[in-house]
C-alpha cells in the first residue's frame, strides 16, 4: 500500500462518530430469582425467538446494503484494461503528503477543471503573501478512487444513507468531474473562509470546511449559502 493511498483523505474522513451499533442488555439476574422457573423458561423462549428474529433481520439488511455496490465495483473491474488491476495510487487521484496547487505534475491536481485550478492558483498566489500555502489533500478523482471511497464509507458508517453525508457516487462526485478541491491545512481553509469569494471560490457543504467548488458569480456577490452536507444538494439525486 503506498504512502499516498494510506492517505484517503476525503470529505467523510473528518468525523469519528460510528453510526450506532446494535447493543442488546442483558436480563437483570437480580430480578429472575424471584420469578417461577416455569415462567423463566417461558420467557427464554420468547427472548430465543426475539433474538433469532432479530439476527436474522440483521444478516438480512447487512448482506443486502454490502452485495450491491461491491458486486458494481467488480463487474466495473471485469470490463477495464489492465492498467487499474492492483492497488488504486496518483494516477486515480491519490494526493501524496506535502503537494500544493501549484503541482502539475499530480493528476489529483493537473485534472481538475481549469477554471477551478486557475482561482485557486490565483488564491494561493495572493494568500502566500500573508505566509499562508495551499496543500491540496485531495482534488481530481477516477470513477474506480471514488466508487473505493464510497465502499469505505458505507463500511465506516453502517450504510449507504449515512455515507451519503461524507462521500458522493462516482457519478454525482464533483471530484471525478474535476470541480472540487480539498484544501489541506487549516490555516489555508481559514484565509479561503474569508477571502474566497473573491475568487469564486465557496464553500458548499456546512460539513466540510475544506471543500472548495468554483462559483463565478460569487465574486463581487459573495458566495450561496451552503448544504448542511451533500445529502441536501440536489446534484446528489441517488440519494433521495
Ligand atoms: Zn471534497
Amino acid at each position: 500500500m503506498s504512502s499516498a493511498y494510506r492517505k484517503p483523505h476525503t470529505c467523510w474522513q473528518h468525523r469519528a462518530s460510528q453510526s450506532g451499533g446494535m447493543t442488546y442488555s442483558k436480563p437483570a439476574r437480580t430480578t429472575t430469582r424471584q420469578i417461577p422457573s416455569v415462567l423463566i423458561s417461558g420467557l427464554l423462549v420468547v427472548i430465543a425467538a426475539i433474538a433469532a428474529a432479530l439476527g436474522y433481520q440483521s444478516l438480512a439488511s447487512s448482506s443486502s446494503t454490502a452485495a450491491s455496490p461491491i458486486d458494481v465495483l467488480s463487474s466495473e473491474h471485469r470490463g477495464l484494461p489492465g492498467e487499474h488491476r492492483g492497488p488504486l495510487g496518483e494516477a486515480d487521484g491519490a494526493v501524496p503528503d506535502g503537494v500544493t496547487v501549484f503541482d502539475d505534475g499530480i493528476p489529483g491536481v493537473a485534472n481538475l477543471d481549469p477554471a477551478l485550478l486557475g482561482a485557486v492558483r490565483q488564491a494561493a498566489t495572493h494568500a502566500a503573501d500573508d505566509g499562508v500555502e495551499f496543500l491540496v489533500d485531495s482534488g481530481w478523482r477516477s470513477p474506480e478512487y471514488q466508487e473505493r471511497l464510497l465502499l469505505e464509507a458505507i463500511s465506516k458508517y453502517g450504510s449507504e444513507g449515512e455515507a451519503a453525508r461524507w462521500v458522493a457516487a462516482p457519478n454525482t462526485s464533483a471530484h471525478v468531474s474535476g470541480d472540487a478541491v480539498d484544501i489541506g491545512s487549516s490555516d489555508a481553509t481559514a484565509w479561503l473562509s474569508e477571502h474566497g469569494a473573491e475568487y469564486g471560490l465557496c464553500r458548499i457543504y456546512s460539513n466540510e470546511p475544506w471543500h472548495y467548488e468554483l462559483r463565478s458569480e460569487a465574486i463581487g456577490h459573495g458566495c450561496p449559502p451552503m448544504y448542511a452536507n451533500p445529502t441536501h444538494d440536489p446534484r446528489m439525486q441517488q440519494w433521495r
